[in-house]
């Protein structure tokens, strides 16, 4: 009671003297987020910050006794709570997960929504459908959601994918991708250039390609033509995302100036040559470690099962084949501990050589690699291989905001959009803690979470 008494007078005494709002009322849909502590995003913290939100866009940021604002301001205290960026996913196959099935028939306006809504529950207030989605329909896609015609959601990002005839996804992605036509498939150089010039004259700002052979199962992507779809790609202002997961591979296309590189190395240690060749091209980087662990369904996580269907968690949860081949409660396959250890030897080797992490999750891929989970499962798993959680909620919001060119988003920063997560726990103390969601806001709005998890219970 005291406090409150005290804080009127003060924020008075300054706005008064500060002038700018002394002589007429500030706009009356303002509100003051007060008291809580701030994570920008960019690495620093605030301990008892306030925020004004006006419009959908961020105002004054900063400690609490330095931001005015406006007198008509209603306020929010945020005392005892923790602010973060919404986070940016920048590595999902958006659509053809349906819960009971996946595949191509699902692949609708109204699924991609769902998707995005579940995504934006957990927080994440953008998603990227890499190479997965068609080229039209998710422009209209991108200008409906623009334009105001979707209840609130992750704003939706995509990009077309490219491999070679037969080539690129596996064997369940591509049976999605072939139905809808999602992938350019290219042959040459020529048709790699033709195929950039087309994405680049509608708009396109990103290009994934494959250059995978998926153990010798699949054509490879040649040298040059990756080495055409990054030139003209680069010609054109675009970003070239690259799958690779083995090390020839890897170091093949990083040497070629691809930018992202999705997947890390798993069954080798990396090499100096490599680590040499990081410190000069400094790529960024989605790992998508947590593709296929399921043992946060395993675990009963009420975390999980507040948005994954009680059918979808019980059949994993019934399923006992070897982790990660298959969304499964199994033991952990051959290869697991291989991978493991590779993990810890070449994550650490990857960021020191200054790669630039960003959040990316597979979700989507195959059914039961669901949306939203998987973005805090990530985080978790950089922490457990060295990352600090400030390191890694950066690698959630600044940089894929940057990455992706969303020049809004990303940062807790005057003239943003007003997309943040409310944490009832320090996820700073502990990254699990970025499961502790109050409340999620997209462009200043409440995300009406209860009504989702509803809607879901529902549609059952
Ligand atoms: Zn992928």
């Amino acid at each position: 009671m005291r406090r409150s008494t005290l804080l009127a007078c003060c924020v008075v005494a300054v706005s008064a003297a500060s002038g700018a709002y002394s002589q007429s009322r500030g706009p009356v849909n303002a509100v003051l987020y007060e008291g809580g502590r701030l994570i920008i995003g960019d690495g620093t913290v605030i301990d008892s910050g306030a925020f004004v939100v006006e419009n959908g866009r961020i105002g004054a940021v900063g400690p609490r006794s330095a931001v005015t604002p406006p007198d008509s301001a209603a306020r929010v205290d945020l005392t005892g709570k923790t602010v973060m960026p919404s986070m940016i996913n920048a590595h999902v196959h958006i659509g053809y997960e349906g819960y009971t099935s996946w595949g191509a028939q699902n692949y609708t306006p109204q699924n991609v929504l769902d998707h995005l809504q579940r995504e934006a529950f957990y927080g994440v207030g953008a998603t990227t459908s890499v190479g997965s989605s068609p080229t039209d329909q998710s422009l209209q896609f991108e200008r409906d959601q623009r334009a105001g015609k979707f209840p609130p959601a992750s704003r939706f990002f995509f990009m077309p994918g490219m491999a070679p005839p037969n080539g690129g996804p596996d064997a369940v992605l591509l049976k999605g991708t072939t139905a809808l036509h999602a992938v350019n498939e290219v042959s040459t150089a020529q048709e790699a250039r033709a195929a950039i010039r087309t994405m680049a004259g509608k708009g396109i700002r990103n290009v994934k390609i494959w250059v995978d052979d998926r153990r010798g199962s699949y054509p490879k992507m040649t040298p040059d033509v990756y080495n055409a779809v990054i030139d003209e790609a680069h010609k054109h202002q675009m970003v070239v995302h690259a799958h690779a997961t083995t090390l020839p591979d890897q170091k093949a296309v990083v040497g070629a100036g691809v930018d992202v590189l999705v997947h890390m190395v798993q069954g080798e240690k990396l090499d100096d040559e490599y680590l040499a060749i990081l410190r000069e091209k400094k790529p960024y980087w989605a790992t998508v470690i947590g593709l296929g662990d399921r043992s946060e369904v395993c675990d009963n996580d009420p975390f999980v099962d507040q948005s994954l269907p009680p059918k979808v968690s019980a059949a994993i949860r019934a399923t006992v084949e070897a982790r990660p081949l298959a969304p499964s409660c199994g033991p952990p396959g051959p290869n697991a501990p291989t991978r493991e250890a590779m993990l810890a030897n070449n994550f650490p080797k990857m960021i020191a050589a200054g790669v630039r992490l960003v959040l990316g999750t597979d979700a989507g891929i195959h059914a039961g690699h669901t949306f939203g989970i998987a973005d805090h499962h990530e985080l978790a798993r950089w922490v457990q291989l060295g990352l600090t959680p400030s390191q890694a909620i950066v690698a959630a919001t600044r940089t894929p905001a940057e990455l992706l060119g969303i020049k809004d988003m990303g940062t807790l920063a005057t003239g943003k959009s007003a997309d943040f997560l409310v944490l009832n726990a320090n996820p700073l103390e502990n990254i699990r803690n970025t499961r502790q969601i109050a409340s999620v806001y997209l462009r200043g709005t409440r995300l009406d979470r209860d009504a989702l998890i509803l809607a879901w219970k529902k549609a059952d």
